[in-house]
This record gives C-alpha cells, structure tokens and sequence, in this order.
C-alpha cells in the first residue's frame, strides 16, 4: 500500500447561487473505484494477457455487473463454487475474500491460484486469525450471507458470532464477558455500525474495538461525500449494482442526510423520468465498484435534461494503491499443468 487518504475540508455546495440558476448536479468526490476493485480488475486482466484464457474467477470479482460482463468478453470465467473449475486450471479469488477451506479445496483440485482478495479484507482476516488464537469471542457486525462475512467467518469459525444489525444484539451470546472483540465487513454504514456497537457495548461493558478502523477508507469517504450533499440534494442518484453492500449503504446515507429521495442504478438505462418531477438538485455518486464510464452515462443523461451545471462535493483526497497479487509474477500455467499431472 502507498501513501494516503486524506479527508480535506469540504467544498459545500454554494446552494442559493446555484439553486436560483435553475437545475443542478452535485457531483460527489471521491466516488467510484477504490485501490481494492482497481487491483482486483486489473489483475484479471492481466492474467488473462499473460497466460490467456481461459481464466477461471471464483464469484464477481466485484460486484458489479458491468464489470464482470466486460471481462467475459475477454476471456475471463466466473463460476460459483471451485469444484466448477476444470483441473489443472488457473482460478483466481475475487476482492472479497475467501475462508481458508476454498484455498484447500483448489489445492485438492490442483490449481493453479491467484488471489485478489483487498489487502484491507485480508487485513480484516488477519485480526479474527489473531483474536482466535488468543481466545476471543469475536463479534463480527456484517451482513448475513455476504461473501466477505462468509470468507471472514472461515478463518476462526469456532470464535466468530455473525451480528447482522443491531436488532441482532439481544440474541449474542460469548462464553466470557470479559474476552469479547468485534470486528466488522469493510463495507457498512458507518453510523449504523457505531449503533451495533453501541448495544453491544451496553450488553458487554468489557468489548473491546478492533485495533484500527475495519471499515475501509473507500467506504467512509464515499458516506462522507453523499452526507455533505444529502440535505441539499432533492434526488441523489447511486450508481451501483443491487449486490453491492456499498452502494447499497450510500442509498441509505443519503436518505439519513436528508435527501428527497434516493435509487440505486447500475446505468442512466435505469433512471426514471418520474424521478424528476419537482426535482431541481440531482446529487450522483457511485459504489467502490463502479466504472466511471457508468457515472458519465448517468451525467449525459442528467444533461440532457437540462442538468447541465455540476458542481464537485468533495470529501477527501484518495491516493491509496495496492500492488498486484504476487502470484502474477509465476508461470501459471506452467504450474497449473505440472499440478494436473501430479
Ligand atoms: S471497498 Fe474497501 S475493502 Fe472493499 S475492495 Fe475497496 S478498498 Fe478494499
């Protein structure tokens, strides 16, 4: 990982200058790709130039639709489980993460394996693998049946208890009060999470909090930036498919912000003319896995309704990047087929 994310003073909208020019979109900043899909996109591709396809994909690499149908266009094979992939094949290991027995299972299949999964999820596994070793009940706020959840909860199942809201808080149980942690997905609401944890804590006075933030800097800073448009934004527009737990999350920071209304759409072929109607301040924003291109989509189509004028609400400046999966720098398919033979 190299260098910062730095949240920098916000740049509110100048709403009554604005508001009395007519219609208007506030552009939230940062949006879109964080250093996890970026590096997980491109490590498909790259793989796929290297070795050729097919390349095998455990799962969306992310979640979004767009994403996964370009990279099948170019050779790259996503199935559900690893015992779909052919022997002797390459498979790699989507961004978000998988539970140890997936790493054996593709081991007993003879695959060849790249792992793409988010060095901040990893981070994530790393903590419940510690935390299990010293005998902690970990509490790990997510979202049942999320992969992420599924691939955290594999590596220490006999410690982790899911706690999926807080409506969940009353029915956790641990062994001792006073040996408790929570750990949390990468991807939450920030506000709903401190809520979680806030029952918990009443419940087990001893908690104590993961070491840093487990919800990861992409996520925060995307809530951050719809937060500072929500209450000036009659319709706040996420571009996003409906599987990502991100997107999902700013749908609902927008509407805790204050906005009119807001939808999630994976592309302006999903907005709504009605959407519109009464509507002058249109704030767009877009998931940790969304392209660009889809975000520009949803602009031209916003301007050719007379939403024109956009403004940047800007939340923070992101620099972070990832390395790529080290495994790229091997000879896959050469151990893929040496594998097979064995
Ligand atoms: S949203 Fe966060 S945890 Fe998930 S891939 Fe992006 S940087 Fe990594």
């Amino acid at each position: 990982m190299t260098a910062t994310s730095r949240p920098s003073p916000a740049a509110t909208p100048s709403g009554d200058a604005a508001r009395r020019a007519g219609k208007r979109v506030l552009l939230a900043a940062p949006r879109g790709y964080c250093a996890g899909v970026d590096r997980a996109v491109i490590a498909v591709e790259k793989a796929l130039e290297q070795y050729g396809a097919p390349i095998y994909v455990r799962h969306e690499i992310v979640h979004n639709k767009y994403v996964v149908r370009t990279l099948e266009k170019k050779g790259a094979i996503f199935v559900e489980e690893t015992a779909e992939v052919p022997e002797g094949s390459i498979v790699m290991f989507s961004a978000h993460g998988v539970a140890p027995v997936v790493h054996q299972e593709a081991a007993d299949r003879r695959l060849a394996t790249i792992d793409a999964t988010c060095p901040l999820v990893t981070k994530v596994h790393k903590e419940a693998v510690r935390f299990a070793e010293e005998d902690y009940d970990i509490l790990l706020i997510g979202h049942d049946g999320h992969e992420e959840v599924i691939g955290t909860s594999g590596e220490a199942p006999d410690h982790i208890t899911l706690v999926d809201g807080p409506d969940d808080v009353a029915h956790v149980e641990v062994r001792d009060e006073s040996k408790v942690v929570w750990l949390s997905q990468t991807t939450l609401s920030v506000d709903e999470t401190m809520e979680t944890v806030g029952a918990l804590k009443e419940k087990f006075p001893q908690l104590i909090s993961p070491p840093s933030d487990d919800i990861c800097y992409a996520t925060q800073n995307r809530q951050i930036a719809v937060k500072q448009m929500g209450a000036d934004a009659d319709l706040v527009i996420v571009v996003g498919s409906k599987n990502s737990s991100n997107s999902v999350r700013l749908v609902e920071v927008a509407l805790g912000a204050g906005a009119g209304a807001s939808h999630l759409v994976d592309g302006a072929d999903e907005i709504d003319e009605a959407w519109l109607d009464g509507v002058s301040t249109v704030g767009v924003t877009s998931g940790a896995s969304v392209p660009e291109i889809l975000v520009e989509g949803v602009l031209e189509w916003l301007s050719q309704r007379g939403f024109e004028d956009v403004e940047i609400v800007k939340a923070a400046e992101e620099s972070i990047t990832f390395s790529l999966p080290k495994e790229l720098r091997r000879d896959l398919r050469a151990e893929a087929a040496a594998l097979s033979e064995k």
